[in-house]
């Protein structure tokens, strides 16, 4: 069967194909049709740089992690044909000691779609049709708005995030960054009972923030940033920028936490460490997830979030350059959307 891809072939240079699915499908993977993909960051620096974090893609590669499908053939496994799943996109190995203590994230051996760090690498989600294991499929009933369940994926980081910084109810919580991964961590915090603050550089941004249940917002460059100081419990750095990193030190509250969210991009500006030991600061890193993505899943079904606040576009996988375009150009507030059509 033929089916339309898109494929990152060099930094900014995304080539959409007509392709074949092999005949045959993996022993336990299943076949599936794209419902609806989103655009991470981490696949804007795919796009920007051909690499991420250092890692450089050895070869084209089908972008995006972010993703729920129908089911097309089910080969042999528990699924029905027509049947939405949710994708958890980390293929874990399932045996080692991480993964048997439930640290899915911390599997050394663990594969990710579309990524420089799985080689072979394998190909993402941007494209109508593609097979995946159904270990990391969730079946779910009809009527879920498929363009909020790819918020799964995104909505479990950002979850790891708040649940590494042991976020709970009265807690207040800031939010430095609201690009899609720091309005998620508003959603996520809220939904543990936080009062949650933002900032951002632009105001547009924060105003989506309030959208999903944050109180205040701080727009740097317009506000006072330095009222902020020692106020907060929480701070969940979203920004990827080490200057948010900084403000997070500084909104810091003394023996609060602050939670590295974003994957902060190697860069020689100074970072006010000395705030960690005068605070007693917390610093905790968090990557991926472990349990949250059921409960991310739960969340979307719960139908309490308003996720066509932070939707900024729509697009189909035939138009994946201009997407990515538009995720770059930092005009768009929320998530880019990828559909099969
Ligand atoms: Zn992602
Ligand atoms: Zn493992």
């Amino acid at each position: 069967m033929t089916y339309v891809r898109s494929v990152l072939t060099a930094a900014k240079t995304i080539a959409i194909e007509q392709a074949e699915m092999p005949v045959t499908i993996e022993p336990g993977w299943v076949r599936l049709r794209l419902a609806t993909a989103s655009i991470c960051g981490t696949d804007m620096h795919y796009f920007r740089h051909f690499a991420n974090a250092g890692f450089q893609l050895d070869y084209p590669v089908t972008l995006g992690h972010e993703a729920c499908a129908y089911v097309e053939d089910a080969n042999g496994s528990a699924l029905m044909p027509g049947q939405l799943v949710a994708i958890n996109p980390v293929i874990a190995c399932g045996v080692c000691e991480k993964c048997l203590a439930g640290d899915i994230n911390m599997c050394a051996t663990k594969r990710f779609p579309g990524s420089a760090t799985t080689k072979p690498h394998i190909d993402g989600f941007f494209r109508q049709t593609f097979d995946f294991p159904a270990k990391c499929l969730t079946a779910l009933p009809e009527g879920i708005d498929t363009d909020h369940l790819t918020f799964a994926e995104p909505l479990s980081c950002a979850m790891h995030a708040v649940n590494k910084a042991q976020v709970t109810t009265g807690d207040k919580v800031l939010v430095t960054g609201c690009g899609p991964m720091g309005l998620l961590a508003v959603v996520a915090a809220v939904a543990k009972g936080a009062s949650v603050d933002v900032t951002d550089i632009k105001r547009a941004a924060t105003q989506a923030a309030l959208a999903v249940g944050a109180k205040a917002a701080y727009v740097a460059g317009e506000d006072d940033m330095g009222q902020l100081a020692n106020r907060y419990d929480v701070v969940i750095e979203a920004s990827g920028s080490p200057h948010g990193y900084n403000q997070a030190l500084d909104a810091c509250r003394k023996q609060g936490t602050v939670s590295i969210l974003s994957l902060i991009q190697p860069s020689a500006v100074p970072i006010d460490l000395h705030l960690v030991a005068l605070k007693e600061i917390h610093c905790v890193g968090s990557i991926l997830y472990t349990s949250e993505f059921a409960d991310a899943v739960a969340l979307v079904r719960s139908r309490t979030v308003d996720f066509e606040a932070i939707i900024a576009g729509r697009f189909h996988v035939a138009e994946t350059q201009q997407a990515c375009e538009l995720m770059a150009s930092g005009a768009a507030i929320g998530k880019v959307l990828i559909k099969p059509e």
